[in-house]
């Protein structure tokens, strides 16, 4: 089959090759997926980069929609109680679990020890089929078509995750988004608007108002990207707000986002990040921390059944993922390109295989 495969770590036409590669065997429990379209995120740079370097030849890649094409041993009855079986339309869940430890035993498979992210720990997404536990397939909201379902996997799952499930997201709430045009950031602002929630989306760039605004950012605030980035988004929330300020700060910034967020979230607020794009070592502000009686809390990809309740909600509320733009196979190298640039509003999926 082909696959777009990391051979190497640094720039995409040195890293990345697409060549024929062996068709992956399901094992017990597991399904293998004809992939229809995947979708990139920074994950995948990160990775490129050898942050985290991970064995190669790796098939990259941690999103995709196909269709289940055969199931290994016992994976029948497995997708028989997600209502599904062979030849269904699936969203991939890009996080898999040991399924024997006490957290994989709660529910909570993000945080189990053994805790594996395809195109990182084990053979992704980029690839004419994929080979996944028979629990990592949901059944594509109807609504979106390959490319769109492609993108839910990882950046909505992540976003869902920090938003309901760690910050406990209300609807009276004022969301404070950080990097609102990126992949997570766009999910963030989408979640946010078909619950009602009032947010501010920041952006380095003035190109990228209107479609913060065309997701249902309340407000939003351009930053630039000078030492007063963080003053300006701390006076924008005070203007858009009032004193009060925001009740969460929904991050993956690092570094330039986390003081300015503890400056804009009002007492008893909650700071979530699940990324430092910017730098990992902020001041932290202990001071503020305590006297504002602040949460500050770490998340990253999601557990099952976040990936679960993310689809059902994006099937409810009709919301159709901000696609930046779709890519061929062949042409991997250019869309690594484009996500790494700072141009793109969205998500960038990649067609592999037409619909059958
Ligand atoms: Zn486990």
């Amino acid at each position: 089959m082909r696959a777009a495969v990391l051979v190497d770590e640094g720039e995409p036409e040195d890293a990345l090759v697409v060549r024929e590669v062996p068709r992956p065997e399901p094992g017990v429990g597991e399904v293998r997926v004809r992939v229809s379209h995947a979708a990139l995120n920074r994950l995948d740079v990160w990775i490129r980069r050898g942050l985290p370097s991970v064995p190669k030849p790796r098939v990259t890649g941690a999103d995709a929609v196909g269709w289940i094409e055969h199931a290994g041993a016992g994976a029948d009855s497995l997708l028989a109680a997600g209502g599904l079986e062979v030849g269904d339309r699936v969203v991939l869940d890009p996080g898999a679990s040991c399924g024997a430890c006490r957290a994989c035993a709660r529910g909570e498979t993000s945080l189990c020890p053994r805790f594996r992210v395809l195109g990182e720990h084990v053979d992704g997404t980029l690839a004419e089929f994929v080979v996944v536990p028979a629990t990592a397939v949901h059944a594509a909201p109807e609504h979106l078509d390959d490319a769109q379902a492609a993108t839910l996997g990882l950046t909505f799952a992540t976003a869902w995750r920090m938003l309901f499930t760690r910050a406990r997201l209300q609807p009276t709430d004022r969301v404070l988004v950080w990097g609102g045009a990126s992949g997570v950031g766009t999910a963030a602002l989408q979640l946010c608007t078909a619950l009602g929630v009032e947010t501010l989306a920041t952006t380095r760039s003035e190109d990228k108002v209107a479609a913060m605004r065309e997701l249902g950012a309340s407000h939003v605030v351009v930053t630039g990207s000078g030492d007063d980035q963080g003053d300006r988004v701390v006076q924008a929330a005070a203007e858009a707000f009032g004193a009060e300020g925001v009740d969460i700060a929904f991050d993956h910034l690092g570094k330039v986002a986390w003081e300015p967020s503890m400056a804009a979230l009002r007492r008893g607020g909650t700071y979530v990040t699940c990324g430092a794009t910017t730098g990992a070592s902020p001041r932290a502000g202990v001071t503020r921390l305590f006297w504002k009686q602040l949460s500050m809390l770490g998340s990253t990809m999601a557990s099952r059944s976040d990936v679960r309740d993310m689809l059902d909600f994006v099937r409810r509320h009709e919301i159709v993922p901000l696609l930046d733009s779709t890519w061929e196979l062949d042409e991997v190298v250019e869309a690594h390109r484009r996500l790494e640039g700072s141009d793109h509003v969205g998500k960038l999926a990649v067609r592999v295989a037409a619909q059958p």
